[in-house]
């Protein structure tokens, strides 16, 4: 799933993934989990991150190659959020997918005046991820409603982060909308409006693409 930053994708990467019943692999959120073990490789990873720049190819490729071999992604497929995000991460991807290629690549376009406004409003779950905004809140206090967690802003939803991640987005990886594109994988799908019917239109896209 491709889409700039605040497009939507985490939250609607879950959803399609309880939908399809195939694992959701987030890039943010593994990095996320490193981060909050305190683990020597999260405290590297941290510094990237509250930077908001993109972490070195290879470490986030090593990650990724680490995921995609265990059953759960051979035996029922699967959604990959937040990667690949270069051109040489999508290289290297499809080369360790190269027994089992891609079926397609969504981009899930939103104007970038629409997520200037989500990612300043954004609030996240700290224990299980879930999305929340000052518009739309956890029904009680800034306590997630799934799991109990606390439900704070990002360190990366400052406005230099976010200005930083949109900057990388245009330059790094929004070149991989063509990319695909030329591949004969790519479908475009709006991301902007309801987020259920957001949510309608990919499960459209991905059953008429499966057809
Ligand atoms: P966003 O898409 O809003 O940046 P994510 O949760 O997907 O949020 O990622 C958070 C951060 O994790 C990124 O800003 C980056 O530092 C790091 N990261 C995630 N995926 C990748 C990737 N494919 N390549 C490099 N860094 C990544």
């Amino acid at each position: 799933m491709l889409g700039r930053q605040g497009a939507g994708k985490g939250t609607q990467c879950t959803r399609l993934s309880r939908h399809f019943v195939v694992p959701h692999i987030s890039t943010g959120d593994m990095l996320r989990a490193a981060v909050k073990e305190g683990t020597e490789f999260g405290r590297k990873a941290q510094e990237y991150m509250s930077a908001g720049e993109l972490l070195p190819d290879d470490v986030i490729i090593g990650v990724v190659e680490e995921r995609l071999v265990k059953d759960d992604t051979r035996n029922r497929g699967y959604i990959l959020d937040g990667f690949p995000r270069t051109l040489s991460q999508a290289q290297s991807l499809a080369e360790i997918t190269a027994g089992q290629p891609l079926d397609l690549v969504v981009d899930l376009d939103v104007p970038t005046e629409v997520v200037l406004v989500r990612l300043a409003s954004r609030r996240v779950c700290v224990d299980c991820g879930a999305n929340y905004s000052v518009q739309v809140p956890p029904k009680h206090g800034w306590t997630c409603d799934h799991c109990g967690g606390d439900v704070i802003q990002r360190a990366d939803d400052t406005e230099d982060a976010i200005k930083r991640r949109l900057a990388i987005y245009e330059a790094e990886t929004a070149p991989l909308i063509q990319w695909y594109e030329e591949r004969g994988l790519l479908m475009v799908v709006d991301g902007d409006g309801d987020t259920d019917a957001v949510t309608a239109r990919l499960i459209r896209a991905i059953d008429s693409a499966r057809r």
